[in-house]
C-alpha cells in the first residue's frame, strides 16, 4: 500500500464586519476573517495539505483569489472538490491532524462540530479528523488578535486497485 503525507499552513486577518468561520462552523465573535472566499483558514490549511500530499500545488492554483467565481465561496464546497480530485486519482484520506492558533474566541466548545463538518465533507469518520486549538500566548500578530492561523497535516492512502497486481 502506498502512502503520502502533506502539510498546509494558512493565516487570515481578523477584521470587523466579517463572519468568523472555522472548519465550516460559524462562530459568534465580534471579528471575522478577511478573504476573497469565506476565509475559513482551517479548511484552507487542510486543502493545501491534501494537495501537497500529491504534489498538486496549492489552493491558489485551483481557486484563484483573482477569480470572481470564488468570491464569498463556501470553503467546505472547495474542500469537497479537492477531495474529489484526490479520490479521482485513487487516493483517500488516512487521517488529518490540524491546529488553529487564535487568541480569542475560545474554540474548545466548537471543536467537535468542526471535526464532524470536515469529516462529512471528506467522507470519513470524525475520528480521522483531528482539530486542536491553541493561543499564541499574546505573541506576534496572532497574539495581538490581528489574525488567526492554522496548520494541517494529512496522510493519504492509495485505494486498493484490486486485481492490478
Ligand atoms: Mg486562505
Amino acid at each position: 500500500m502506498s502512502i503520502r503525507i502533506g502539510n498546509g499552513y494558512d493565516i487570515h486577518q481578523l477584521v470587523p464586519g466579517r463572519s468568523l468561520i472555522l472548519g465550516g462552523i460559524k462562530i459568534d465573535h465580534e471579528l471575522g476573517l478577511l478573504g476573497h472566499s469565506d476565509a475559513d483558514v482551517l479548511t484552507h490549511a487542510i486543502m493545501d495539505a491534501m494537495l501537497g500530499a500529491l504534489s498538486l500545488g496549492d489552493i491558489g492554483l485551483y481557486f484563484p483569489p483573482t477569480d470572481p467565481k470564488w468570491e464569498g465561496a463556501d470553503s467546505i464546497e472547495l474542500l469537497r472538490e479537492v477531495n474529489r480530485l484526490l479520490r479521482d486519482r485513487g487516493w483517500r484520506i488516512g487521517n488529518v491532524d490540524s491546529v488553529v492558533i487564535a487568541e480569542r474566541p475560545k474554540l474548545k466548545p466548537h471543536i467537535s462540530a468542526m471535526r464532524s463538518r470536515l469529516a462529512k465533507a471528506l467522507k470519513v469518520d470524525p475520528d480521522q479528523v483531528g482539530v486542536k486549538a491553541t493561543t499564541n500566548e499574546k505573541l506576534d500578530a496572532v497574539g495581538r488578535e490581528e489574525g488567526i492561523a492554522a496548520y494541517a497535516v494529512v496522510l493519504l492512502l492509495e485505494e486498493d486497485r484490486g486485481g492490478d497486481f
